[in-house]
């Protein structure tokens, strides 16, 4: 059984190294798959052995091995992020379809929550295959149909969590002229509606606004920010939907 978590793991930090490259290249649309890793300062190509996930990074003591420039602890956090989004899900639903949803859930989670914080965007190539999972999955009998509801409650889910976000950046224009929220926000919502449905979307909502304001408040007292500055929401709406998956169990005995 240890060497089943061990296999996990290496798998899921292997995924973490690839949504590294995910997370460089796709806000310039450079090509993911075909060109080898190169220094960000250098540009010397990296070997192999020096692109091994956790290992290379502690061995290089997160330097260049050309020209001793620091690499990102980025790549380190985002390999342990995936690994363990790996080994939570399989602990939890081990050889099954809802563990493999839940390792593609944390790829594509990570890397739009590392994108969005620092480009403000979050690619339609990241948004729009969760959305088709979203919905495809729906019509596979044998998931738990709390988690993973049925594919009208996956279309409700969908369309209202893109329009409750459309609606709010429609509200912002009208009253405050700025735009607060981007369309990939409510092209995420709209993925995470799809995969869990319309129950999921106010829960997710009060507690990424929530997350959001709370950690807003500390800058609006220093006057560092204004309310009107342009925050990320997408990586909130991740940690949102994390929190709603962690209490799940929880809010379907409140509900029923
Ligand atoms: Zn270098």
């Amino acid at each position: 059984m240890l060497l089943t978590y061990i296999a996990v793991f290496i798998l899921g930090s292997l995924w973490g190294s690839f949504s590294n490259v995910c997370i460089y290249r796709l806000p310039e649309s450079e090509n993911i798959v075909s060109s080898r890793s190169k220094c960000r300062k250098c540009s010397q190509k990296i070997n192999w052995y020096d692109n091994i996930p956790f290992i290379s990074y502690i061995i290089l003591r997160g330097k260049c091995r050309n020209c001793n420039f620091k690499i990102s602890f980025q790549y380190f956090l985002v390999e342990l992020l995936v690994a363990i989004g790996f080994l939570i899900s399989f602990y939890f639903f081990s050889f099954t379809i809802t563990t493999l949803i839940f390792f593609v859930l944390t790829v594509f989670f990570v890397i739009i929550f590392f994108i969005d914080l620092k480009h403000f965007i979050i690619p339609n190539e990241l948004t729009f295959p969760l959305m088709a999972i979203g919905f495809f999955k729906s019509f596979d009998p044998n998931l738990n149909q709390y988690l993973f509801p049925n594919y009208i409650n996956s279309l409700i889910g969908g369309i209202s969590g893109y329009l409750i976000i459309w609606f709010i950046i429609f509200l912002y224009k009208k009253i405050r002229n700025k735009e607060g929220m981007g369309l990939g926000d409510a092209k995420l919502l709209s993925a995470i509606g799809f995969l869990f449905g319309w129950i999921s979307i106010p829960f997710i909502l009060f507690f990424s606004s929530f997350i959001a304001l709370s950690s807003a408040i500390p800058s609006l007292i220093k006057k560092s920010r204004t309310m009107s500055s342009k925050i990320p929401f997408g990586p909130y709406l991740i940690l949102g939907c994390v929190i709603y998956l962690i209490m799940f169990k929880q809010i379907i005995i409140f509900l029923n």
